[in-house]
């Protein structure tokens, strides 16, 4: 017999069929990422040329996982939950959300790891040193700047580590919280516990998401559903391609949209168990060049790999 289903139950059922979130897990998110660095900064790996930067911000990554373990802020209230719930807002929004002064800790745990790293290079070193000694109202104004992508006041070179410290912060939360206390936002293309923008976006293989697709935030690391064949900025479906560098990793391709000339990677975890967005991104830059090339924007950055405002315009010139 075939059963007919009411336009609810359709919906009812495809939220069901398809997890919409998939919060980060606090216990290996960042370890998983500093192996997946070391792999890909290895040699003879894709990401060999910039192999060093790799494994300095593998270095960081550790840092990351072992400041995760004791850094438990106050999750939201119940107030805080009904005001996203009514609003449709990001339950922590990275541009508004009160930090407690304790995440300032974070900087100096993650500029210790730097410190102790072998074979760092001196620009990364004084980067550290120079955010060590900012003055707590400075410091917090370079974290706002950053969280809004506020290019012309970021300091570049400190802002991976500055940002590794903001990231543990925001998983920390993330990974507390259930699906159900996250709202499903109007516009798919932004994290949807901190509104933060995607780094890439990751076709999971596990039994729980097989042959689906998630954006992955560049932020907090959570991860929201994205039909495939979607541009990740616009969500145009028309003149969407795949690219790839010719004989390069088949697990990493950039999915560009002719409708708003941007890309974001793509990987596939079928093809590589091991990929992982902030990772893969990073160490895939010669498939940047390329649609740097073929005259595409990158959608977002890379939160381990900030440039300076004359790097991006001289990057959106060559690329129009
Ligand atoms: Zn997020
Ligand atoms: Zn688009």
């Amino acid at each position: 017999m075939r059963r007919i289903l009411e336009p609810g139950q359709i919906e009812a059922f495809a939220e069901g069929a398809i997890p919409r979130l998939r919060l980060p897990e606090r216990t290996t998110v960042f370890a998983a990422r500093a192996r997946r660095l070391r792999q890909q900064g290895a040699p003879g790996a894709p990401g060999q040329a910039i192999g060093a930067y790799l494994h300095l911000m593998a270095a960081v990554a550790d840092a990351q996982q072992a400041a995760l373990e004791t850094c438990e802020p106050a999750l939201p209230t119940a107030t805080q939950l009904a005001r996203s719930h009514t609003h449709g807002m990001p339950l922590i929004h990275a541009g508004s959300w009160p930090r407690e002064r304790t995440w300032r800790a974070l900087v100096g745990q993650m500029c210790a790891a730097v410190a102790a790293a072998g074979d760092v290079p001196p620009g990364a070193r004084e980067a550290c040193e120079r955010l060590r000694a900012l003055p707590p109202p400075q410091l917090e104004a370079q974290a706002d700047a950053l969280l809004a992508a506020c290019a012309d006041a970021i300091e570049v070179a400190a802002a991976p580590f500055l940002m590794a410290a903001l990231q543990v912060y925001w998983v920390a939360l993330a990974s507390r919280l259930t699906p159900e206390q996250v709202v499903e936002l109007e516009v798919s293309g932004l994290c949807p516990v901190c509104g933060t923008l995607p780094v890439a976006s990751i076709v999971r293989a596990d039994e729980r998401s097989q042959g689906y697709r998630y954006l992955h935030c560049a932020l907090c690391a959570t991860e929201w559903h994205l039909v495939r064949i979607t541009c990740s900025q616009c969500q145009g479906t028309a003149n969407i391609a795949y690219h790839s560098i010719e004989g390069g990793a088949e697990a990493v391709r950039a999915e560009s949209c002719d409708a708003c000339h941007t890309y974001r990677k793509i990987l596939y975890q079928e093809k590589d168990p091991n990929v992982e967005p902030v990772a893969d991104d990073l160490a895939s830059l010669a498939l940047d060049l390329l649609m740097s090339e073929a005259g595409y924007h990158r959608g977002s950055g890379n939160p381990l790999l900030w440039q300076t405002p004359a790097e991006r315009r001289a990057e959106s010139l060559s690329a129009t």
